[in-house]
Formats: structure tokens, sequence, C-alpha cells
């Protein structure tokens, strides 16, 4: 698979639905480049790179993450440069860490989730880290002629959301924050969902950038979201 150009600053990995893969983001600065999650696996972490190299980009070196969840983080200890995650997204990573001491936890993750078993059928480490750089609020990092407004938001998909902003290019990055809550029965929390698409409506950003899916337009995703409530 092959990194699409979205634009000429931003590029991204598409997800892959078999090992439930999130898409990759890569924002190229002048100074420096800054990817969108760390993936579900060091192979991951791999192909991306690799994806970058054959054209001409240079690996990351900072990667922003953008939820806790196994998909997006556990290809972290594999990354270029530094990571940053909210300080939730870390408290959660943490409790993942411990939970992994007990020797039978892996095996039960791979009976329960087909994905992580596809993924780590080469009987590979699950390996968890946390980020180098924790924030609570907001970011904003300047790539040189591009920037990064990263900040957290309240989401029904889980308690660490965060979005990723860039006003240059007018698109905005969501994870999976307008999914429903995977670790809660798949709820939907309507307030919560309410919350969001008053943020997204705030934000004058053009495109959507989801992990699961292709790039939506932002009215197309607003009155999806709408139609759920
Ligand atoms: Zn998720």
């Amino acid at each position: 698979m092959e990194l699409i150009r979205f634009t000429d600053r931003i590029f991204y990995l598409p997800h892959e639905e078999k090992t439930d893969r999130p898409l990759l983001a890569y924002i190229k600065g002048e100074k420096f480049s800054l990817a969108i999650d760390a993936g579900n696996s060091a192979d991951h972490v791999d192909k991306f790179y690799k994806a970058l190299e054959a054209e001409n980009l240079k690996k990351p070196e900072v990667t922003i993450i953008t939820h806790w969840h196994w998909d997006h983080t556990f290809g972290m200890h594999n990354i270029n440069g530094l990571s940053i995650a909210h300080k939730k997204t870390n408290e959660f990573l943490k409790a993942e860490q411990d939970k992994f001491k007990d020797t039978s936890y892996l095996d039960i993750l791979k009976r329960d989730n087909k994905y992580i078993a596809r993924e780590y059928s080469n009987n590979k480490d699950i390996i968890v880290t946390l980020s180098d750089i924790e924030f609570d609020k907001e970011l904003v990092i300047n790539l040189g002629d591009i920037s990064a407004e990263i900040f957290h938001t309240q989401a029904p998909h889980s308690e660490d959301t965060v979005l990723i902003y860039i006003p240059e290019e007018k698109v905005l990055f969501l994870g999976d924050s307008t999914s429903e809550n995977f670790f809660n029965n798949n709820y939907m929390d309507i307030n919560k969902l309410k919350s969001l698409i008053e943020t997204i409506g705030k934000i004058e950003c053009k495109t959507c950038i989801l992990g699961h899916a292709e790039p939506l337009d932002k009215n197309d995703l607003l009155d999806y979201l709408e139609s759920l409530l």
C-alpha cells in the first residue's frame, strides 16, 4: 500500500481493515515533520517509514497520539524521534502496561480480538510505552511554514481524545473520536457526541480525517454525526 499525497504537505498511509490498522498521517514542515499516531505494531511503523522513504520524505521527528487504544499506540516503542500524548493517554497506557505483567493477558487479548491475533500472528512481543512528552489542554507546534494545533476534547470514543488541526491546510485529524466507546459495550454518549459536533463546527476545517476511513468533507461528517443524535 502506498502513501497518499493529500496536499503538498500532508500525506497518509491508508487504514487497513484486516488488522484494524488506523491511518497514519505525516505533516511535512520546513523545520521538521510530525506524524499522527504510532500504529498497532513495530511492523506497522516500519511499513509507514518505508512508504515515506519511497517518496523521499524523512522520518518524522515527532509523533502525536490521538488516543490510547492499541491500534494507535502499540507501535510507539518503534518510532523515530519523540512521542507526544495527552496525560490521560499515558495513564491508560500505564494501566495497560500493568496488565501485560500478567503473562496470560496477551493470550486473552488475542482470543478476544481477532485483529490483535492477526497483527501479532508472528508471535512478536507487544511492547507498550508511554509518550516522551505529555500535555494537558493544548499544544501548538510550529513545524516551519505549517503548524499543528493539538488539543484535548470531549468525545464519545475515549476520555483522552486529542484532535489535531492543521490551519494552513484546513485539515482536522480526529482519530476515532466520532465513534462509540468500544470499552463500554459500544455505548454512544449523546451528550459527548453533541459536544464533539460543536467542537468540529467551530473549527474552520474543510476536511476531516478519521482513523479508519477515507478523508471526509467537514459538512458530510457533521451531517452524518447529526443523524446519530
Ligand atoms: Zn480507538
